[in-house]
């Protein structure tokens, strides 16, 4: 076996006030080679059962890969995982920037932070030395505020820095961790674990660049990303448009989620939210993550409401803020991007839960009492700010929003919960099951809630068969294409498994999966494999790579039986299997019986038991996860 680097793991009491480095061997490395697989082995070789996700015994992991750093585009990704206080399971949660390359440029692959500290404090790692900082200036502070204070305290700029807003400090389920002021570990409610910890940020000096072992090779690869990106328009329309490229057309197909999924169409407002739009009217600037060519970040501006520092809003912003909302005008779409950065909330569950409460209020199901006065009609812009605030200082009706959707269905009764979109009480991502019947499998399944990024979408198995993107599916076992979009047989439930597991091994190596993946993007599952070899020497396998991927998957999917998860969690919300009414989406609607078979074989497939969900002990067992049993 090709020896393996160790990882390097700092942990830090904060109850003790004590931060030490340990190594994981190389050999165990190997199985969770970074990200979200060795965030989970360690989350879970600390994690109790049963335990409150807001209580000093949550354990708040921090990862990086064994490849994280390298120079080259899409390496750049950060994990972090606990359980999570939205869903009650495993979290799991990624984002991008610089500060994951500069953790690693510190030596470390991964922070375990536990207990609780007295008072709120900051990390700060330059190098070897890593200390415990006063935060209490900090306490209260948005983002943009606390990351100027942290810098004139340390006396440096040269820092990257990870923090929670105001939300994290008043433990909204849904409140996220941000870097750069415009990245986030979104999902899941991570901020809330790090709140519940007094940790305010995580600060690391900028430390020295990592050289690839076979250098030529190496750069062979990274270089070819120009004549990649020249001939895959997916890729260069999202740099140019960013991921908010196709929101229009989504409304003119019928599958933009609007007005709370009553809806799959937007005409009134979708020209308006669109890339497009937002690239000819807003945009300042094009941002990118370290060494990444495709530079699809948006920074947007308006002068006297939006501030550039929050950079600007992804697809799924606009979607949720936009079309879910019923809103039209992308200055106000981006001021609410820009609050949800400043206040560290997830903008998908935040913009999400407020599009709910515009359905209960429109029904009548609340008032203006409930809102504190705030008309809650589908299309009020001026109510996000007013909304986002007062959720994020937990104030009168944010109170209850602070919860998420579910949660506050729940206090209203049955016809509310109807109302919700939810799965493992996490608000759905923009991208409808109605249309994509594998993704709807996925979102159903996924361990930590209805995800978009955790397996490909249906759109790659009706492309041609001599495409690049059928050859790159070939590689995953995927072999067979599929006429009909809709179609929810035996081969369409193996791409969902498969591709599923190949985007875990995304999470795991932290590679973005704009730039890698097993279909349309810019490096294929054989450049994986290069870029281990020449840049660690990692002689891997498309095999060992997707057994890794199928760990990761397993682990979360144990811990949420022992947390009493079973497949009733895996149940998509009622309104997936309602016909959506009028537009081009008219009558559009996910075959119930088709999705119930469609789960029943996966289970099979994944080697989990079809009466509970949960992976069978021989599946454990091959995966070399006996320590879970
Ligand atoms: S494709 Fe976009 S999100 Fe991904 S690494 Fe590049 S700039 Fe960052």
């Amino acid at each position: 076996m090709t020896a393996f680097p160790d990882a390097n793991i700092l942990y830090v009491d904060l109850n003790e006030k004590k931060i030490y480095r340990d190594k994981l061997p190389g050999n165990i490395y190997r199985l969770y080679p970074g990200g979200s697989s060795l965030g989970l082995y360690l989350a879970l070789h600390n994690l109790k059962i049963g335990i409150d996700p807001l209580s000093p015994d949550n354990p708040l992991v921090f990862s990086v890969s064994a490849v994280t750093g390298l120079p080259i585009s899409g390496i750049t990704r950060m994990n972090v995982s606990c359980k999570s206080p939205l869903t009650g399971g495993i979290g799991d949660s990624q984002s991008g920037g610089f500060f994951p390359v500069h953790l690693k440029f510190n030596k470390i692959d991964a922070i375990v932070v536990r207990g609780k500290s007295e008072k709120p404090v900051y990390l700060f790692i330059d190098g070897d030395s890593a200390e415990l900082r006063d935060a209490s200036m900090l306490w209260g502070k948005v983002t943009g505020e606390s990351e100027k204070i942290i810098k004139e305290d340390l006396n440096r700029e040269d820092v990257e820095i990870a923090q929670i807003g105001p939300a994290g400090e008043n433990l909204v389920k849904y409140a996220c961790i941000i870097n750069m002021c415009n990245r986030a570990n979104g999902r899941n409610g991570m901020g809330a674990v790090m709140g519940s910890k007094n940790l305010k940020a995580i600060v690391v000096a900028k430390g020295k660049s990592i050289k690839p072992v076979k250098s030529d090779e190496f750069f062979s690869l990274s270089k070819s990303v120009m004549k990649r990106l020249d001939k895959n328009v997916t890729a260069s329309n999202l740099g140019m448009y960013g991921t908010d490229a196709d929101l229009e057309s989504y409304s003119n197909e019928g599958f933009l989620p609007t007005k709370n999924w009553t809806r799959g169409y937007f005409p009134e407002g979708a020209n308006n939210i669109t890339g497009t739009t937002m690239h000819r009217t807003i945009l300042k600037a094009r941002d990118t993550c370290f060494s990444c060519t495709v530079r699809c970040k948006r920074v947007v501006e308006v002068p006297g409401m939006v501030d550039p520092l929050y950079g600007g809003p992804e697809y799924e912003t606009v979607a949720t803020f936009g079309s879910y909302c019923g809103i039209t005008s992308i200055e106000y779409v981006s001021l609410a991007n820009q609050l949800c950065n400043m206040y560290g909330l997830d903008t998908i569950s935040c913009g999400a839960t407020i599009a709910f409460a515009m359905e209960l209020y429109e029904k009548g199901i609340i008032d203006d009492e409930v809102t504190d006065g705030i008309k809650l009609n589908f299309g009020n812009a001026e109510a996000l700010p007013i909304l986002i605030k007062k959720i994020a200082i937990k104030d009168g009706f944010g109170k209850l929003l602070a919860e998420g959707s579910y949660r506050y269905a729940e206090m209203l009764g049955k016809d509310a919960i109807d109302l919700t979109v939810t799965v493992k009480k996490q608000e759905l991502p923009a991208h409808m099951p109605q249309y994509k019947p594998s993704l709807g499998l996925i979102y159903a399944v996924n361990p930590f809630g209805a995800d978009h990024q955790s397996s490909e979408h249906d759109f790659a198995l009706v492309m041609p068969e001599n495409t690049m993107e059928r050859k790159r599916l070939s590689m995953i076992g995927i072999n067979k294409g599929c006429d009909d979009l809709f179609t929810m047989d035996e081969n369409k439930v193996k791409f969902a498994l498969e591709t599923q597991k190949f985007y875990s091994v995304l999470d795991t190596l932290c590679l973005c999966q704009f730039v890698w993946g097993p279909s349309w993007q810019l490096y294929g599952p054989d450049d994986i494999v290069e870029l281990c070899k020449t840049g660690i020497g990692w002689k891997t396998s498309i095999n060992e790579l997707m057994q890794i991927g199928e760990r990761r998957i397993n682990m979360m999917r144990a811990y949420n039986a022992k947390e009493g998860f079973t497949k009733a969690d895996d149940t998509l919300p009622v309104k997936m299997f309602e016909p959506l009414k009028g537009g081009p989406a008219d009558g559009a609607v996910l075959d119930k019986q088709a999705h119930e078979q469609a789960k029943e074989l996966y289970y099979d497939l994944a080697g989990w038991d079809r009466k509970t969900g949960n992976p069978k002990q021989s599946t454990l067992t091959k995966l070399s996860l006996q320590w879970l049993i």
